[in-house]
C-alpha cells in the first residue's frame, strides 16, 4: 500500500539481530546510532528464537524476551519488534532470515544487517556466509573490550567488500546481557544499564534469580 512516491524511493530497514537476554541500553545505543550514521528508515530488533550458538546454555524463553524487546523499543518511532524468528521452527541462521526478509519487501527496500565487532565473527560459520552479502549490507560496530585480533582484522578488511560490509565506532557501552544476569543473581541494580519497564519486567518474573 505504498504511494507512488514512496514507490520511488530507497527505503533503508536495518535488522539488529540478537540473543537480548536481556536487551540493553547497549543494544538500544549501537542501533540509534547505525540509524543515524546510516540514514535509516527503521530499525527491526529480532530476538533469535532458538540461538544455536548458544544451545546448552540455558537462554531464557522466547517470549519472555521478545516482550522485553518490545518494551524497550516501544518508546522509539524508528524502533520495531519482530517475531520473525521466533516464530520459525528450528534453529536460527541469519542468512534464512535475510532471505525471507528480502523476498517479503520491495526492491526498493534496503537491508542493513547490524552486528557487534564480536558477534560478526560467527558469520563463519554462518551458512552460505557468501550469499549474506547479496542479500543485505552488513554493518559492524565496535564493541568495547572486544579487540580484533590480527586475523580478524584480515579477514574483515579481505571481506569487506564481499560481504557488503561496513564498520562503524559507536559510542563505547561496555554492558553485556551476561553481566545483567549476573547482576541480578548476585541482587544487584541493573538501573539504568536497561530502560526501566524491562527492569521491572525481569523484576516481575523473577528472571535471572538461578531460582526459577
Ligand atoms: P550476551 O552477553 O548474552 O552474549 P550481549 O550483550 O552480547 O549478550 P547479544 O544479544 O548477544 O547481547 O547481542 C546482540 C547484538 O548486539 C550483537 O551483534 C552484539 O555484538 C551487539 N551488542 C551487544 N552489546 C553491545 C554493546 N554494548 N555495544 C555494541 N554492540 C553490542
Ligand atoms: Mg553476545
Amino acid at each position: 500500500d505504498m504511494g507512488r512516491k514512496d514507490a520511488d524511493r530507497t527505503f533503508r530497514l536495518g535488522i539488529m539481530g540478537g540473543t537480548f537476554d536481556p536487551v540493553h541500553i547497549g543494544h538500544l545505543a549501537c542501533a540509534e546510532q547505525v540509524r543515524d550514521a546510516f540514514g535509516l528508515d527503521g530499525v527491526v530488533f529480532m530476538p533469535a528464537g532458538d540461538p544455536w550458538m548458544k544451545k546448552g546454555k540455558g537462554v531464557t524463553g522466547a517470549e519472555l524476551r521478545y516482550d522485553m524487546v518490545r518494551l524497550a523499543v516501544a518508546d522509539n518511532p524508528y524502533f520495531d519488534a519482530s517475531r520473525l524468528e521466533i516464530d520459525r521452527a528450528g534453529e536460527t541462521y541469519t542468512v534464512d532470515t535475510l532471505r525471507v526478509l528480502r523476498a517479503h519487501y520491495p526492491e526498493n527496500v534496503e537491508l542493513y544487517f547490524i552486528s557487534g565487532a564480536d558477534a560478526v565473527f560467527n558469520i563463519l560459520k554462518w551458512r552460505d556466509s557468501d550469499e549474506i552479502g547479496k542479500l543485505a549490507r552488513l554493518v559492524v560496530v565496535t564493541r568495547p573490550g572486544y579487540i580484533l585480533n590480527d586475523a580478524r582484522r584480515r579477514y574483515m578488511r579481505t571481506h569487506a567488500s564481499i560481504l557488503h560490509m561496513s564498520s562503524i565506532e559507536v559510542t563505547a557501552l561496555s554492558i553485556s546481557s551476561t553481566d545483567l544476569r549476573e547482576k541480578v543473581k548476585e541482587g544487584r541494580s541493573i538501573r539504568y544499564l536497561v530502560p526501566q519497564p524491562v527492569a521491572e519486567y525481569i523484576q516481575h518474573h523473577g528472571l535471572y534469580t538461578g531460582v526459577s
